[in-house]
């Protein structure tokens, strides 16, 4: 080989262990991903990329798996402050007693954006590169995830009443879709369009949402049969299932992500499955506001894509998405009485491409394969807590937890090194945490 048929590119990751998640279920052994510019230029064994690629940049990883970046798809990133501020309480008692109290009394624009950095400090330390937010001030939370280079899907509220981002439904979707013309076609951030619940938004606002979703081709997010509170309520008010009411108003769709989704019948997965609507299962904040428990794994069966998020810290407490993914694993064995149900590589699937595929982005995002984007995370697999290692998928679910994540890149940049955050000064923005805690603290002893 002469020197002419080496190819220049930027980066080169030597990787121990490789997951690539497409194809499904390979482990592969000493790799090399190599990154030129924003995009991944191969995926190869070591020895190849000697012959073929010269990189200005080489990191050796001989301890490390190295996989696609996580994807969080649903959580309340600036509600990182909140956490621990409430626990142990149901999810109306939470919600009406602790939580929408303290939203109104704190959360405004400079809220917004130092809990936003701080759930992404977290999000990014424990091995997520992209994550769905719906929130207040969702332009705030766009110009944050943008300006730190992460990926972000930010769903801007909509709820009948009115909160410290508008004045009611018309002021939000009127706000919504100027956000979803600012950042359409972005490369990090994805604009989308976040109904609270069935319970929160009438039919009238839902239709507008979907009148919007359908013109901009904007994601919708919803929770959804959160709890059996929830439906019980419905059917005594309006005689239906929520999912049977977002399915006549034709909410339903390839563009939808339902979240939650512990309440529900053979009839309601046969209805979402044939819409093509996507599930954000939360396991951690199911368990901990005793909500209920989600079918993942007849879910998975019928179809239906099933996507992974952490829900907000308030309710979880961490936002770590290795951490769920393990619950999620464990939660769908008991739930389905089968030790086989979602297995290592279906969770990290999960975990990784179906959150790409709920984005309508599984041809840039979800795995490491050439073409796609450089959203690439690895794991230190030398720790005693993980050791020895026969199964490397087994441990990243099983044994595993995110801050084993010592390298991500996304879009080809650094974000994490050695364990570092290259992009968030930790210090100020500890400064910053602690200052709102204090404010905080001395209202509840209020
Ligand atoms: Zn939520």
């Amino acid at each position: 080989m002469t020197a002419d048929t080496i190819t220049a590119a930027d980066i080169r990751i030597n990787a121990r262990w490789l997951i690539p998640i497409e194809p499904y279920g390979v482990v592969l052994e000493h790799q090399a991903v190599i990154i030129q510019g924003t995009k991944i230029a191969a995926v190869i064994p070591v020895a190849q990329a000697d012959r073929e690629f010269r990189t200005r940049e080489t990191i050796n990883l001989p301890h490390h798996v190295v996989m696609p970046g996580l994807i969080n798809m649903h959580g309340h990133a600036a509600m990182s402050l909140f956490r621990g501020m409430a626990d142990d309480l149901p999810l109306m008692t939470w919600l009406n007693d602790h939580i929408w109290p303290a939203e109104g009394r704190f959360v405004s624009e400079q809220f917004i954006a130092d809990g936003t950095q701080l759930a992404m400090a977290e999000m990014l330390r424990t091995g997520t590169t992209t994550f769905s937010d719906m929130y207040f001030f969702p332009e705030i939370v766009a110009q944050m995830a943008h300006d730190t280079g992460m990926r972000a899907q930010v769903c801007f509220p909509l709820l009948d009443f009115p909160t410290v981002w508008g004045s009611g439904p018309d002021e939000y979707l009127s706000k919504g879709e100027a956000l979803i013309d600012e950042w359409r076609g972005d490369d990090y951030i994805m604009p989308a369009i976040g109904p609270h619940a069935p319970y929160t938004v009438s039919d009238g606002p839902l239709s507008k949402a979907i009148g919007l979703s359908g013109k901009t081709g904007a994601r919708i997010q919803i929770h959804l049969h959160e709890t059996a509170f929830e439906v019980a309520e419905a059917i005594e008010k309006e005689g239906k299932r929520p999912i049977e009411r977002l399915a006549e108003l034709g909410a339903l769709s390839d563009r939808t992500q339902c979240v939650h989704m512990t309440q529900l019948t053979d009839s309601d997965i046969a209805l979402v499955a044939g819409t093509g609507a996507h599930i954000v299962h939360c396991p951690e904040s199911n368990l901990k506001l005793a909500s209920g428990l989600c079918p993942a794994h007849k879910l998975m069966e019928s179809g239906v894509n099933l996507t992974i998020g952490t829900d907000g810290a308030a309710s979880n407490n961490d936002l770590d998405l290795f951490a769920e993914t393990r619950t999620a694993a464990m939660v769908a064995k008991v739930v389905a009485s089968d030790a086989a149900a979602l297995s290592a590589h279906e969770a990290l699937h999960m975990a990784t491409l179906n959150g790409a595929r709920a984005l309508g982005r599984e041809h840039e995002l979800g795995s490491l394969v050439a073409g796609k984007l450089a959203d690439i995370i690895a794991i230190d697999l030398s720790d005693p807590f993980i050791q020895p290692v026969y199964d490397p998928a087994s441990h990243l679910v099983y044994s595993n937890h995110g801050r084993a994540v010592t390298h991500s890149w996304i879009n080809g940049v650094p974000q994490v090194q050695d364990g570092k955050l290259t992009r968030i000064d930790v210090p100020d923005l500890m400064l910053r945490v602690a200052g709102w805690a204090e404010k905080i603290r001395k209202q509840q002893a209020d």
